[in-house]
C-alpha cells in the first residue's frame, strides 16, 4: 500500500470507508480478548505441571541437610543459588533467593534505600538534602514507574535507542547527585524488546555519578526468554561495575515467574558481597525465611541450566507463533502505509508499536469498543504520559493462537483507522 500521507483527499476518503467497513465487521464478531499484560498462557503453565507433585513426600532435605519445611535459610538453599548462578551472572554466595516476586524485591530495595540508605554509610535517600530521582528508559515497565510514584521519586525519562538507553543523556543526568538510581531491563526489554549492547553496559558500569550511593536496578526479567534459536547473552554488569571501581553499583533481579509458574515462582537478587549483606540484614526483619520447599521443587524440576534451557525451548514453541501472528497481521494491513513501526523481538513478552503520533489513545479506545483490551496508552511512560501519544504495547502470550490472530487483525485496523482519521482532521484543520 502507498503511504497514506501521499494519498489525495478522495483516495483517503475511499480508504477510510474501506477500513471503517472492515473495522465494523471486526467489531460485529463480538470478541472478548485481553492483550494487556504479559501473562503466560495456561498451556505455558502446564509445562510446569510436573512441579506440582515436587519435591514429593519425604523429599524435604537440602543437600546440607536443612529441613526445607522449617523456618530459616534466609539467603536461600545453596543448591538453588548454584542452579541460578549462571543466569544471574554471580556466584552462589552473591545470590539471594526470595519468594515468588522479583518486583517485591525491587520494591523492598528501593524502600530500604529510601529509609535506611545503601551500604557505604550513606544517609537514607529520603533524608538527603535533594529530592531523589531515577532515570527511566522509555518505553518502560509501568510497574517500575509505579514504585517510584508510590514513594515520591522523581522520574527522568530517557529514550531507548534499539540497543539500550541514550547513554549521552544518561551520563549527563547522573552527574546530578539527586539521581540515585536507574531502571534497566537489559535483555528483551519490556516493552521494546531491545537488548542492551556491550558498549551501553560498559558505559553504565563506568559512568561517573554525582551520587556515591547510586544504584542500577538491573531487572533481567527476560534473561532466558528467547523467541528465536539464538540465545542472546549480555555483558556481566556485576563484573563490569567491579572492574570500573563501582563494585556496589548494580542490584540484579530476575525470577522464574515466566519460566515455571507466574504466581508461584522464585525471585532472585544478585549483587556485591556488601549489597547482599545489606539486603539480608533488612530482609531478616521482614521474614524468618523464604519458602524453601519451592526452592527444592525448582531444583528437582529444572535440574540444571540445560534443563532450564530445554524448558524455555518448550515455551518458545508455544509463544513464538503468536508473535509471528501479530507481526504478520501488522505487515499485511499496515506495510507501506507509513502509519506505524513495530518491533520484531528476539525474546521477551511484548511487541511494541510506534503508531502515528497523537493516535495511541484512539487506537486503545477503538480496540476496546471492538472487544480487544490493550495496555492503556501512556502506561509505558513515567506518570502515564506519552508525549507523542504513539506507543502501544501488545502482549500476545496469554490469549490462544486463534485469538491472537483475530485480535491482531483488529488492532491493525484500529491503528490504520485512527491514523487515517487523524490525517483527515489535520488536513481539514489546515495543519
Ligand atoms: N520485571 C519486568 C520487566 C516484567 O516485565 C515483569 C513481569 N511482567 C516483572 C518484573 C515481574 O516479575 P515478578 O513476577 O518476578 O515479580
Amino acid at each position: 500500500m502507498l503511504p497514506i500521507a501521499d494519498l489525495g483527499a478522495d483516495e483517503l476518503d475511499a480508504l477510510r470507508n474501506r477500513v471503517l467497513r472492515d473495522y465494523e465487521a471486526f467489531r460485529a464478531k463480538g470478541l472478548k480478548i485481553d492483550m494487556t499484560r504479559g501473562k503466560p498462557s495456561p498451556e505455558q503453565l502446564d509445562l510446569a505441571n510436573g512441579m506440582l507433585v515436587l519435591p514429593g513426600n519425604g523429599d524435604h532435605y537440602s543437600e546440607a541437610g536443612e529441613d526445607a519445611r522449617n523456618y530459616g535459610g534466609l539467603q536461600g538453599l545453596a543448591e538453588t543459588r548454584a542452579l541460578f548462578s549462571p543466569m544471574m551472572g554471580a556466584s552462589a554466595d552473591r545470590i539471594v533467593v526470595g519468594d515468588n516476586s522479583s518486583l517485591a524485591m525491587m520494591h523492598d530495595c528501593l524502600l530500604w534505600a529510601m529509609v535506611k540508605g545503601v551500604p557505604g554509610e550513606m544517609e537514607p535517600w529520603s533524608q538527603q538534602s535533594g529530592s531523589p530521582a531515577f532515570i527511566c528508559p522509555v518505553p518502560g515497565y509501568d510497574r517500575h514507574f509505579a514504585i517510584c510514584e508510590e514513594y515520591g521519586i522523581r522520574m527522568l525519562p530517557v529514550p531507548l535507542t534499539g540497543h539500550g538507553p541514550d547513554m549521552d543523556m544518561v551520563e549527563e543526568l547522573v552527574a546530578d547527585p539527586d539521581v540515585k538510581g536507574m531502571w534497566c531491563v537489559p535483555k528483551y526489554s519490556n516493552p521494546s524488546g531491545e537488548t542492551y549492547s556491550t558498549e551501553t553496559i560498559e558505559r553504565l558500569a563506568a559512568m561517573r555519578t554525582g551520587a556515591p550511593d547510586f544504584r542500577l536496578f538491573w531487572d533481567n526479567a527476560y534473561a532466558v526468554h528467547h523467541l528465536t534459536t539464538e540465545r542472546h547473552e549480555i555483558a556481566n554488569i556485576i563484573e563490569l561495575c567491579a572492574q570500573a571501581g563501582h563494585p556496589d553499583r548494580a542490584f540484579v533481579f530476575a525470577s522464574t515467574s515466566k519460566i515455571t509458574l507466574a504466581g508461584a515462582g522464585l525471585a532472585l537478587f544478585a549483587s556485591s558481597a556488601a549489597n547482599v549483606k545489606w539486603y539480608l540484614a533488612r530482609a531478616g526483619k521482614r521474614t524468618i525465611g523464604p519458602d524453601k520447599l519451592n526452592q527444592l521443587r525448582h531444583v528437582r524440576f529444572l535440574k540444571s541450566m540445560e534443563g532450564l534451557a530445554r524448558h524455555m525451548d518448550a515455551h518458545r514453541a508455544l509463544i513464538a507463533p503468536k508473535f509471528d501472528s501479530v507481526i504478520e497481521a501488522l505487515e499485511t494491513r499496515l506495510g507501506g502505509t507509513g502509519v506505524a513501526r513495530w518491533t520484531k523481538p528476539d525474546g521477551g513478552y511484548f511487541i511494541c508499536v510506534d503508531a502515528m503520533h497523537g493516535t495511541a489513545r484512539d487506537v486503545v479506545e477503538l480496540a476496546r469498543e471492538a472487544g480487544v483490551v490493550l495496555t492503556p496508552a501512556g502506561a509505558t511512560s513515567p506518570y502515564g504520559r506519552d508525549p507523542n501519544d504513539s506507543t502501544l504495547r501488545l502482549a500476545p502470550t496469554f490469549p490462544s493462537q486463534e485469538e491472537v490472530r483475530l485480535a491482531s487483525e483488529g488492532i491493525a485496523l484500529c491503528i490504520l483507522l485512527a491514523a487515517v482519521d487523524k490525517l483527515i482532521a489535520q488536513r481539514e484543520g489546515g495543519v
